[in-house]
């Protein structure tokens, strides 16, 4: 199979295109980014990266850092985390309230934000804030083997002066709780964690141990067990679109997380790990060609999970 020519081909095919959906503003920060942008990359078991379009500019992955963040969490306490934060796909849009108070501040899955916000929690423990956000920073240059990549501080200190609805899941959970350090704390790394800048190529290969059971091929490090691997990726399929996911799973069969800066990151296990980017959303927040270009992908390939 001819990787390259197939993610050139969907390039091509997109490039009409280029510019559909609408760029996430409520960030304001994130408002200013080119909309005319879209990259796809695959790094594959072998270790090869492929690249298209757009595929070595820098974007800010948001929400995709939520994966990484609960391997963090994982590592830390265990399967311990389940008792604050549940596994089930919530059916509403990633920063709503609504179930929480039901749930006693328990989030239904930890790829919500107030779910994100509890295993960002979990990381915290132990540090000072600065002291967490190191430790993301280090483990996404440890996995993507890449000590270039940083945090865009300008988009931190712009989710910072706008997160309003987060600060109100913060302190609603801290309520019940279910959050244990200071709100603005937890927040102030929840921020940074979204604001890591990272291109298509690097992100493909920072997730490319949970398409190999764990482990990293290209530097040979053991990430996690192939059970962790495997029930991340789970989460991935059935929460990382929030209730875009069934949606996902219909269209491009694979798990995935996104984010409002136009990142997916879809995981093939046993074959590659794939990351897209185009910044304009569809309206749950997730990206608009981004998803078409991993449902060309998935259809051209044969690799969605359920089936060629
Ligand atoms: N930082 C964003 C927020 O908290 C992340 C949301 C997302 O990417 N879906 O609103």
């Amino acid at each position: 199979m001819d990787l390259q020519a197939i993610i050139d081909g969907i390039v091509s095919e997109l490039e009409p295109r280029r510019g559909e959906g609408k760029v996430a503003d409520y960030i304001p920060e994130l408002a200013k980014v080119d909309p005319n942008q879209l990259g796809i990359a695959i790094t594959t078991v072998n270790g090869k990266t492929y690249t298209s379009g757009d595929a070595e500019t820098g974007f800010s992955i948001q929400s995709i850092s939520k994966v990484f963040m609960l391997t963090l969490a994982l590592g830390k306490i265990g399967e311990g985390i389940w008792r604050r934060v549940g596994r089930e796909p919530s059916g509403s849009a990633f920063n709503s309230i609504v179930q929480l108070e039901h749930e006693h501040g328990i989030p239904r899955n930890p790829f919500i934000n107030a779910g994100a916000i509890v295993v960002t929690d979990i990381v915290l423990a132990g540090h000072k804030p600065r002291e967490a956000i190191g430790e993301f920073v280090h483990f996404m240059r440890f996995l993507a083997d890449d000590n270039s990549i940083h945090i865009d501080e300008k988009v931190a200190r712009s989710e910072q002066e706008t997160g309003f609805r987060n600060y109100a899941l913060g302190n609603f959970m801290r309520g019940f709780r279910n959050i244990k350090h200071p709100v603005d704390h937890v927040l102030g790394v929840y921020f940074h964690q979204c604001s890591l800048s990272m291109s298509c190529a690097q992100l493909s290969r920072a997730g490319i141990y949970l398409a190999n059971r764990g482990t990293n091929p290209l530097t040979g490090f053991s990430v996690v067990s192939p059970r962790r691997s495997r029930r991340i990726n789970a989460l991935m399929l059935t929460c990382g679109h929030y209730d875009g996911s069934g949606d996902f799973a219909f269209h491009v069969g694979l798990p995935g997380k996104s984010g409002v800066g136009g990142g997916i990151l879809a995981i093939a296990p046993g074959k590659a790990s794939i990351a897209v980017w185009s910044p304009g959303l569809n309206e749950i927040g997730n990206s608009l060609l981004g998803a078409e270009a991993l449902e060309m992908l998935a259809t051209r390939t044969g690799w969605s999970v359920f089936g060629p």
